[in-house]
């Protein structure tokens, strides 16, 4: 009798031929004690067999991008149809990814020029990344980091993620930090309770969320006494990264069901990856799966501008098409952000299909998913708030210890009445300069 499914149980038993047990499989460290790391292994447990000149391809671009996956993982690829398998576009290496377009980059989201101290990225004004763990159970093979896999393989030191959470405590902005890595669930349950309750110990952290793939591809790291600790640093959020419908297994399911059951809101970043799941039907199935699990689908990501991930870019459009295909068609609580991570550090841009059609002064023409055509009758008298920010004086009532702090930029600070900004121009600007002459 199969202990799981036939798939694991076989991979189970290639591993290691004289003990296969139920509680060994759903044991992380075992697990990661025997991540596939190299194309004859991977071949030899999924039952399949490359040619000698894609092996050899295949074996180059390993020299530069390694390969991790977990044998939980590795069951979820269907042997007899694995080239357009998604589970396995995910995890095994292409030679195209020694393929650099012309636009690609290194760093496109330029993280390591917004970094003050090492393993922090300080990009937008309330938040911050920290990045303890340059390891993962599996290598996406689609990791907007892959510059960073493989060369430097390590959890980093005590003192390195003191300096990160010594920057946040002298930084009274950060209201929300966010766990990223690598996978910030490599680290022993120990380890991240200390770094949790560091965190915990500053008064102007408000938030604190964790990034991790684990309950897609190794959700046995999702123990009791995982959660355990966890629960004592709330509010304490985690996102997690399914891609296709076929990574919620069982075994995915419970994992979820352990962090949603500690209180712990759950939200998933996809990365849109063509030949994985370019598809307005499989993201809608997907989304339909996560709410099933109390999961929020909270981005959907274009794919980053990094290197070696030209094959796995789709144009913009199909954002917007499968943006187009869930707003109104499904519950507004299964549609993700779609977002543009802009290179050179612009950051996360929102993109939707455009549902504004014309305006005057007194009626907005907007449509709607089905295609009907309406209008929105402005209100014949809306005095204007001419907002000086100081809103003690103010009839709408903030109250707030901080209220009267209040800093604008961008098209925020166009549209404010309290800042004489009339544009924005862009540094060196020809005209501007001319005129400094
Ligand atoms: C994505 C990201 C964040 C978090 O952005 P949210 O929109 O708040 O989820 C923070 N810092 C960096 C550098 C990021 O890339």
């Amino acid at each position: 009798m199969a202990i799981y499914s036939v798939n694991q149980q076989e991979i189970a038993e290639r591993i290691s031929p004289e003990s296969t047990s139920l509680s060994q499989w759903k044991d992380w460290k075992w697990q990661l004690k025997h991540a596939i790391q190299s194309i004859d292994t991977f071949e030899k447990l999924l039952g399949i067999r490359l040619e000698a000149t894609e092996r050899e391809q295949v074996g180059r671009t390993l020299e530069t991008f390694p390969l991790s996956i977990t044998p939980y993982y590795l069951s979820l690829i269907d042997a007899d149809d694995f080239r357009n398998d998604p589970v396995f576009l995910q995890a095994f290496p292409s030679p195209k990814e020694l393929e650099v377009g012309r636009h690609e980059m290194a760093d496109p989201l330029a993280e390591d020029e917004d970094s003050p101290v090492p393993g922090v990225t300080h990009r937008y004004p309330d938040r911050v990344l920290l990045h303890i763990s340059n390891v993962c159970s599996m290598y996406c093979r689609h990791c907007t980091r892959k510059r960073k896999v493989g060369d430097q393989d390590f959890i980093p030191e005590r003192e390195t993620i003191l300096q990160g959470i010594e920057y946040i405590r002298q930084t009274p902005v950060v209201r929300d930090v966010l766990l990223s890595g690598g996978d910030p669930l490599m680290l022993s349950d120990d380890y991240l309770d200390w770094i949790l309750t560091e965190l915990r110990s500053i008064p102007h952290v408000q938030v604190i969320r964790i990034g991790t793939r684990m309950p897609v591809v190794l959700p046995y790291r999702i123990t009791d006494a995982l959660v355990a600790m966890l629960k004592k640093h709330h509010p304490l959020w985690v996102n997690t990264h399914f891609n296709h419908p076929r990574e919620i297994t069982a075994s995915s399911r419970e994992a979820l069901s352990m962090l949603a059951n500690a209180g712990i809101p759950l939200g998933n970043q996809s990365v849109l990856l063509a030949g994985v799941n370019d598809c307005p039907r499989i993201m809608k199935s997907l989304v339909h799966k996560l709410v099933e699990n109390r999961v929020r689908p909270y981005y959907l990501y274009q794919c980053d501008l990094s290197e070696g991930l030209s094959h796995f870019r789709t144009p913009i459009g199909m954002g917007v098409e499968i943006m187009e295909s869930l707003r109104g068609h499904t519950s507004g609580f299964a549609v993700p952000t779609f977002v543009v991570d802009a290179p050179g550090g612009g950051g996360k841009i929102p993109l939707n299909p455009n549902y504004l059609l014309s305006l005057s002064t007194n009626k907005v023409v907007l449509r709607n998913y089905e295609g009907v055509i309406t209008t929105y009758q402005e209100p014949d008298s809306y005095k204007p708030i001419y907002c000086d920010r100081k809103c003690d004086d103010c009839h709408l009532q903030l109250k707030l210890d901080d209220g009267q702090e209040f800093r604008s930029t961008g098209i925020e600070r166009l549209l404010s009445n309290h800042d004489d900004s009339i544009a924005l121009t862009p540094e060196g600007n020809e005209r501007m300069v001319r005129r400094d002459e």
